[in-house]
């Protein structure tokens, strides 16, 4: 198949996401899609992407499997968005298992493409180890691989993740604030948060970030509940992320999985409303490959026909 879909523009106009998130005076919003596994799958995707183009979203970017499991389809994906379409597209990079070789050579590649902004990540220990296992790699931390972007590649506009509700490796959450201003301080320019359910997390948050001398944005990471499995597993993958009794309730009202989503659609709704209300910087949406979701909330705030 063709490499331009259509409906969806080619284009050359790359932005940093630094700067469209600095210069806009209107909040941010970013989509975030994996790489297909499938030429099917790959399909599905990008009819998603030709629905939300519409959207006008700031970037969209690309999950990256810890270890490089999804290296060449992330890249494939990332090359893909930028030919066909008008996007600024952001692949995450994880460190870890990289060695700093492999590393030069990979960034070295998207940049070569034109691919200025990067989500720069840790990425988890393989199952069953911790982060012990780390040690003596050459990126322990996302901190090391900013700094080692910030070095190699200066014009790379780079972004990181944080975590309102905690990450696991650090429970002192004081501790956690501070190696957060570090990452910070070593050339992040955005972050994006963990999904979180309850805004007040997020509030709490941004202002403990500001407290710090924190001032760059951060964007809110909103993912619609789609299913009581997907809601198990975000669980599982998101230890610490807090689900209000309230959005519990509303879930076990419904008994299938349909009206499940459409919980998920009015509780993201809600979200997504009032974080505008209260000036975000930006809402970045997990969006699982799928437009529907992020139709129907942008749908039901009047910000899309
Ligand atoms: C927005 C977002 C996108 C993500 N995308 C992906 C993806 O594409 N692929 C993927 O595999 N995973 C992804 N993840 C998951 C992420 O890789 C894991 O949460 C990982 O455990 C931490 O990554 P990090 O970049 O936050 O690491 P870090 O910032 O390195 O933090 C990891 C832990 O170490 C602690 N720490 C940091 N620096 C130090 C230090 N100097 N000394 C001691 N402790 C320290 C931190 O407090 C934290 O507990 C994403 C997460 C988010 C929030």
């Amino acid at each position: 198949m063709s490499d331009q879909q259509p409906g969806v523009k080619a284009g050359t106009a790359k932005n940093s996401v630094g700067k469209i998130i600095n210069r806009e005076k209107s909040p941010s919003i970013s989509f975030e899609f994996f790489p297909p596994k499938t030429e099917e799958a790959a399909e599905t995707l990008f009819r998603s992407i030709e629905r939300l183009v519409p959207l006008n979203p700031s970037f969209v970017s690309v999950t990256y499997g810890a270890g490089g499991t999804t290296r060449q389809l992330t890249h494939e994906l990332v090359l893909r968005i930028r030919k066909t379409t008008n996007l600024t597209v952001v692949p995450h990079m994880t460190c870890v298992g990289c060695t700093k070789d492999d590393m030069h050579r990979i960034i070295g590649e998207y940049v070569d493409e034109g691919i200025t902004n990067m989500l720069a990540l840790r990425g988890d220990p393989p199952k069953g180890e911790d982060a012990g296992v780390f040690e003596d790699a050459d990126f322990p931390y996302a901190l090391d691989l900013i700094e080692f972007i910030k070095k190699e590649f200066p014009s790379v506009c780079v972004g990181a993740a944080c975590y309102p509700e905690g990450h696991k490796e650090t429970p002192n959450r004081l501790r956690e604030m501070d190696l957060l201003k570090k990452k910070v301080d070593s050339g992040v320019e955005w972050l994006v948060t963990q999904m979180f359910f309850d805004n007040h997390e997020y509030y709490d948050f941004v202002e403990r970030c500001r407290m710090l001398g924190i001032n760059i944005p951060i964007l809110a990471g909103i993912m619609p509940i789609a299913s009581k499995g997907g809601m198990d597993k975000m669980a599982e993958l998101s230890p610490g992320t807090r689900f209000p009794a309230k959005l519990l309730q509303g879930i076990d009202w419904v008994d299938d999985d349909s009206l499940v989503k459409n919980v998920g659609i009015q509780w993201a709704t809600q979200q997504v409303f009032d974080l505008l209300a209260n000036d975000v910087d930006g809402i970045h949406f997990y969006t699982l490959n799928r437009s529907k979701p992020t139709m129907e909330i942008h749908r039901n705030l009047g910000l899309c026909e």
